[in-house]
């Protein structure tokens, strides 16, 4: 029999399964069975094992997840009510990479989705920030802007979009390029780089929300008119049915105590408003489903109407879905981590996976679909609910790279030392210290202004990024900043405040290499996913190479990952 259990991964020669039937035929209970009766037994016992190996070719669908702002205690803080088809479905089916850290720093919203996709950091796939300094038009540009491209589903409006910041290929470029195009890839946010940094070059469609219209849009880049399917969603105005519900908690408010009590003074603002429940919002004002939890069911909406409307999963060729919640990221701005509002928003998005699993069973199988979900970066806690708990914190001035400027002219004669601040990075204004001194000493110059800086309050490091190798720091944090760093688009001095420090006791902000912002989570369900967990430090430049791993397709052309050995055994 052990010939038997071997034809999984064997299929069985014409001479082995004559030579089969012998040993059956020579086993007692067999000896008295007609030889078609045995023939008919080896079918049976073959064919689900051959058909199972035809479907686990590949996955029909891969299901990408990135929650914009999720620290990775999320997935435990609240688990005492969480459903059990949603995180904990995650959790006890899937595998988790419990410690999984954004190797590169600054951790923001553009370099964290651009890094799941490409497997890369911004020293190579060049997204550095959000925005960052183009010294070469001497102005702050937007990490998807595209001037050649023009909105689609809205009118034009300068704000056109499209993937061509992004130096390296994705894995959905790749996914299509192992296959002539034939696989699809779609990807959906309520922000633009949320939608357009997953999707890649080659997306078929990367669609995100327009908060003046209230649609789903995209750019020229992609297409010239919004699909009949996307149409029909915009038709719908889900925005201003969600929004003439007022969001009350799940629960009775007392009964949040994972969190503190409703309205700190250091929660700012939900959706511009008051951060105390209960919140009404006007259905007109679309732009408001951004910071609540509505904001996530039109992700959800948007990704069941994509899948359908572009028949994905059902091709010959596995097909990729992106989807980017980023409500949670507007919401966390504006309240912090310990709010009660977050407690609410997160135990809603664990309600929605459990709907959409149960969809996505339905439609593709449990496990013909390949599922994961991380994060952009986390959040620190509010500096003023640090300070509540005498926590290390405080409140930097910001102030003080004004005041630097009088300092440098002062001593060297230099007008407007600084010609931008972006992504806690200082880009010097070299024009103008060329022509106070032809000769003068570069690296003398930038000590001088990291002496300035350093006597700053709540400032924890500054640096020469010329210089990063040489930087005083743990080669843990070092190679954070030199993966993060890109010589062509970084600026010339960077600075790492304290942990804890921030520029408003209010609501709280991420963008630096601290756990707080770089632990997140990554946790994987599905096709081919066994289930268990690791708890060996995995980078977030790890998934795209696992994913190329698995589908055994080449990693993105910028890769510097590696694939997630217990996963793609
Ligand atoms: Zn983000
Ligand atoms: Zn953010």
């Amino acid at each position: 029999m052990i010939h038997l259990l071997n034809i999984k991964n064997h299929p069985l020669t014409v001479s082995q399964i004559i030579a089969t039937l012998g040993i059956l035929k020579s086993i007692k209970m067999f000896q008295h069975m007609r030889i078609q009766w045995l023939i008919l037994l080896l079918i049976l016992i073959l064919t689900p094992e051959v058909k199972a190996q035809k479907q686990q070719n590949r996955p029909k669908i891969v299901i990408g997840v990135v929650v914009d702002q999720m620290r990775w205690d999320y997935l435990y803080r609240y688990m005492d009510r969480y459903e059990e088809g949603g995180f904990k479905r995650m959790l006890r089916d899937g595998f988790s990479c419990e410690n999984m850290h954004i190797n590169y720093s600054q951790t923001a919203t553009g370099p964290g989705h651009a890094c799941v996709y490409t497997g890369s950091v911004p020293a190579v796939h060049g997204i550095v920030g959000n925005t960052w300094y183009d010294r070469s038009i001497r102005k702050e540009i937007n990490c998807v802007e595209d001037s050649l491209a023009q909105n689609v589903g809205i009118p034009n409006n300068g704000n056109s979009r499209s993937p061509r910041n992004l130096l390296t290929t994705t894995i959905g470029d790749e996914l299509k390029l192992s296959n002539n195009h034939r696989s699809k890839v779609i990807s959906v946010s309520l922000k633009d780089r949320g939608a357009i940094l997953p999707g890649g070059h080659l997306s078929d469609g990367s669609y995100w929300y327009d908060g003046g219209s209230g649609n789903f849009i995209t750019s020229t880049f992609y297409m010239n008119e919004l699909p009949e399917w996307v149409q029909r969603f915009n038709d719908q105005k889900l925005p201003e049915k969600y929004l003439k519900e007022s969001w009350t908690p799940l629960y009775s408010i007392d009964s949040y105590h994972q969190s503190t009590e409703d309205n700190k003074p250091y929660e700012k603002t939900v959706a511009g408003d008051k951060p105390v429940f209960p919140f009404d919002f006007d259905p007109s004002s679309y732009g408001k489903v951004r910071n609540t939890p509505y904001g996530n069911m039109l992700v959800f909406d948007m990704a069941r109407a994509a899948i359908e409307g572009e028949n994905l999963g059902s091709g010959d060729f596995t097909d990729m879905l992106a989807m980017s919640f980023s409500a949670t990221d507007g919401l966390g701005h504006g309240v912090g981590p310990n709010a009660v509002e977050i407690e609410d928003m997160y135990l809603r998005l664990d309600q929605g996976f459990a709907k959409f699993f149960k969809y996505l069973d339905e439609r593709f199988g449990e496990n013909e679909y390949l599922f994961f979900i991380t994060a952009d970066h986390g959040a620190a806690h509010s500096a003023g609910f640090l300070k509540e708990k005498n926590l290390p914190s405080g409140v930097y001035n910001l102030g003080f790279i004004k005041e630097i400027v009088p300092h440098i002219k002062e001593k060297y004669g230099i007008d407007q030392v600084i010609e931008s601040a972006q992504n806690a990075e200082l880009y010097l204004n070299w024009d103008a210290i060329h022509s106070a001194d032809k000769n003068i000493d570069e690296e003398e110059l930038i000590d001088e202004i990291l002496r300035f800086i350093l006597k700053q309050d709540g400032i924890a490091n500054v640096w020469n990024t010329r210089k990063l190798e040489d930087a005083p720091w743990p080669d843990e944090i070092k190679n954070r900043y030199i993966n993060g760093y890109n010589q062509a688009r970084g600026g010339d001095i960077v600075i790492m405040p304290q942990p804890g420090w921030q520029a408003s006791e209010k609501g709280t902000n991420h963008g630096l290499w601290y756990p707080f912002d770089a632990h997140i989570p990554l946790v994987w369900m599905g096709w081919n996913i066994p289930q268990g967990q690791t708890h060996r430090f995995v980078g977030m430049t790890d998934i795209a190479p696992t994913i190329a791993a698995m589908l055994k397709i080449q990693m993105p052309s910028g890769s510097i990952g590696t694939p997630i050995q217990e996963l793609t055994k």
